[in-house]
């Protein structure tokens, strides 16, 4: 079997966690996931986290139309050399001439963008809505889980 993962990430995708405030939650999800592992990385700039093999589809999030091509071009675009993003802004999008930036499009299963994200390996725990909410309340804020698989 392939590797599973649960990323957490802050909804914000600017968002600086405070150092102990993240192994708050990772302790958290260690006590509470029966993972492999619960990891914390933080990056100096905005990297892009993915669902893996999971990926379907990237589509605009107003007309709904196809947009994996044109991402793909926008992601080198805006990608400095270590891969990591200084800024998303909303930039024109090539199917219907509205604005949105790259966290904003339609990912099929969710992606996000994030400095810091806890990544959980092969828990045998399913994420429920109150494991959610008990660590949007450990850190002051919204966040978006993504599913992953290598
Ligand atoms: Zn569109």
């Amino acid at each position: 079997m392939s590797d599973y993962y649960v990323k957490i990430i802050p909804d914000d995708p600017y968002c600086r966690v405070n150092t102990s405030v993240a192994k708050r939650v990772r302790d958290y999800l260690e006590e509470h996931m029966e993972a492999m592992s619960v990891e914390i990385e933080t990056q100096e700039a905005l990297a892009f986290v993915d669902c893996g093999a999971y990926l379907q589809e990237i589509a605009c999030p107003f007309c709904g139309s196809d947009l994996w091509d044109w991402w793909g071009a926008a992601m080198d675009a805006e990608a400095g050399e270590n891969g990591l993003f200084a800024k998303i802004d909303e930039k024109m999008l090539p199917c219907c001439g509205r604005r949105a930036s790259l966290n904003d499009l339609r990912y099929d299963y969710p992606c996000g963008f994030a400095c810091t994200e806890w990544i959980v390996l092969n828990p045998r725990v399913q994420l429920e809505q109150h494991h959610i909410e008990t660590v949007e309340r450990l850190l002051g804020m919204h966040i978006k889980v993504i599913y992953s698989r290598i």
